[in-house]
């Protein structure tokens, strides 16, 4: 049998499931906990659908995101956990507080840097998305696949994909979106609804970020810097900064883009996106963190400019070639 086919054996058998995904989860993950959970609930099971903290826009705009909850009642017992793209238990955050000992845990996803951490894993680095698997799964179990779990899937290998751009779309997600297409999804209604919804914040956010945008070590990475003061003075949101890291990846010449954002008093994020060869989920390993070859990232200590010497040190060198 193979992951695929003894994950579906395990929904067709269950009657109970909690859904999860990564803390500050991103279209793929809320995406794919939403598909499974209304196919599932179709199928006459029932559902829990679990985020660390409410959704806010564009995410709460997806079809279900009313129905998931951000705490549960101790005591519920569960057939199953899902969880959906991502890629060690620890990325759960304080979901992973209600993981029991005895609970079985379903680990779907496509994280080069996954730890298999499942009770059943299917784990699929090849894979444009995790909503391009749960597809798989969906269809293994033969539960139901109506309209709103066929958006929910658009829109979540839309987000992974960057709207089938990046080098991760093959010739199977353009076939799994077109069977979305089929079954209901709307690509110009989710994509006005989930991506080209941006608040005025958003663009005052923007304009400040552009203007930080620099060029080092020799003109192959570029680096765009978001602190705390910026955010404040948009007035914008830690969601309204998704994709930036795009803009630093788009300038001739650059083989690296990196977005270094502040999000605590002492912490900050970096985004890496690489256009050719540099393996971004090993260079963010480096640094406790992970992802994909193209896009990855990792929190670390310090403000902004702290962050920056330090992942410049370790760039330099996987862009010398001394390390990969
Ligand atoms: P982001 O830059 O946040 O859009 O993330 C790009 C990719 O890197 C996503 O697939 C994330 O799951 C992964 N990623 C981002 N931050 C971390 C982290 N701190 N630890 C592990 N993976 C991460
Ligand atoms: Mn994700
Ligand atoms: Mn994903």
């Amino acid at each position: 049998m193979t992951p695929s086919d003894k994950i579906a054996a395990a929904l067709a058998r269950g009657q109970r499931f909690l859904l999860l995904t990564h803390q500050d989860p991103d279209a793929d993950g809320v995406g794919s906990v939403l598909a499974l959970g209304r196919s599932l609930c179709d199928a006459g099971k029932e559902t829990t659908l679990l985020f660390q903290a409410p959704l806010g826009p564009p995410l709460c705009f997806l079809k279900g995101a009313e129905r998931a909850v951000t705490q549960l009642d101790d005591r519920k017992i569960f057939d199953a956990a899902v969880i959906l793209d991502c890629a060690e238990k620890n990325r759960l955050g304080r979901a992973a507080d209600y993981l029991y000992k005895e609970l079985p845990l379903i680990n779907i996803d496509h994280h080069e840097t996954n730890d298999h951490f499942g009770t059943l894993n299917l784990v699929d680095p090849k894979s444009s998305s995790t909503a391009e698997l749960v597809f798989g799964v969906i269809r293994a179990a033969d539960l139901p696949m109506g309209p709103e779990a066929a958006e929910n899937l658009f829109a979540a290998i839309q987000g992974d994909t960057g709207s089938f751009r990046y080098g991760n779309t093959t010739a199977k997600t353009f076939r799994v979106a077109a069977e979305l297409v089929d079954l209901g999804a709307l690509p110009w209604d989710i994509s006005r609804r989930i991506r080209d919804n941006h608040s005025m914040a958003r663009l005052r956010l923007l304009g400040l970020a552009l203007e930080t945008v620099c060029l080092r070590l020799q003109g192959r990475v570029a680096v765009m810097t978001l602190t705390r003061e910026m955010m404040e003075e948009a007035g914008a949101h830690e969601t309204d900064t998704e994709e930036f890291v795009d803009y630093p990846r788009f300038i001739r010449g650059v083989e690296m883009g990196v977005l270094i954002r502040e999000t605590g008093q002492n912490t900050t994020k970096v985004s890496i996106r690489s256009n050719n060869w540099v393996n971004a989920a090993r260079l963010a390993a480096r640094f406790g963190g992970g992802g994909h070859a193209r896009a990855a990232g990792f929190t670390c200590r310090g403000a902004a400019g702290t962050a920056l010497t330090l992942f410049l040190k370790e760039a330099r060198r996987f862009l010398d070639g001394t390390r990969d």
